[in-house]
């Protein structure tokens, strides 16, 4: 069984959050809610949800400045509710990081559709993280603690294949098949080729020990 989504609501108006809750839970989902943005950016760390709903008008501070913080650190989808409609508004949410608004007052199933459209957009460009490394599908980039690692598309490919499923072991064959296609010749050391660039890449920037070699099998990134 497929583990509920969790989404987030940051929204000081009590009515609107318990209607919120009542319809998205409705839905489907697991719903936390908070009324502040301190408490809303703890949840957030805490409870690592999947998408936060993100009231703009908060008693603390706003939710583009929540959203600010939270850019820095994960790409969860954030959805801004705010009652203002004028154009420099939603520009400044989108500039913030917000993934899409919704002026009040709305209605919940068009919020759930949105819902909907921001986790299935990041079901296949969410970003990985495993241990220090972070891979971006979307963006093709892939870091080391801060640091670009500044791999060839070949390594790119490599590399996020085998953080797809980090600690799994992955065969030369396996390999070759997902990130080369069926066109090698059999005896090709390819694959080590790459997975020696790529660990001369990750060592630069501090990462060693990132890619395992399993003898005689394949590689595995650490999980
Ligand atoms: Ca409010």
């Amino acid at each position: 069984m497929q583990e509920r989504q969790t989404i987030l609501i940051v929204e000081d108006d009590t009515d609107i959050s318990r209607l919120l809750r009542l319809e998205i839970e409705e839905a489907g989902f697991e719903v936390i809610t908070c009324d502040t943005g301190v408490r809303g950016l703890s949840a957030i760390r805490e409870e690592d949800p999947d998408l936060i709903v993100l009231d703009l008008g908060l008693p603390d501070f706003d939710g583009a400045e929540v959203a600010r913080r939270v850019r820095k650190t994960s790409e969860t989808p954030i959805i801004i509710l705010t009652a203002k409609d004028d154009i420099a508004t939603k520009v400044e949410l989108l500039n913030a990081g917000a993934d899409d608004y919704l002026t009040k007052p709305f209605h919940t199933e068009e919020l759930l559709a949105r819902v909907n459209v921001q986790l299935r957009h990041r079901t296949s460009d969410s970003v990985q993280k495993i241990g220090s490394m972070m891979i971006h599908p979307a963006r093709r980039q892939a870091f080391w603690e801060d640091n670009e690692l500044r791999l060839s598309p070949r390594e790119f490919d490599l590399l996020s294949f085998l953080c797809s499923q980090p600690g799994r072991v992955y065969s030369r064959e396996e390999i070759e098949k997902s990130v080369w296609g069926e066109n090698l010749p059999p005896s090709s050391n390819v694959v080590d080729v790459h997975i020696a660039n790529i660990r001369n890449k990750l060592r630069d920037v501090g990462g060693f020990g990132v890619i395992r070699t399993v003898r005689g099998i394949g590689y595995a990134v650490k999980a």
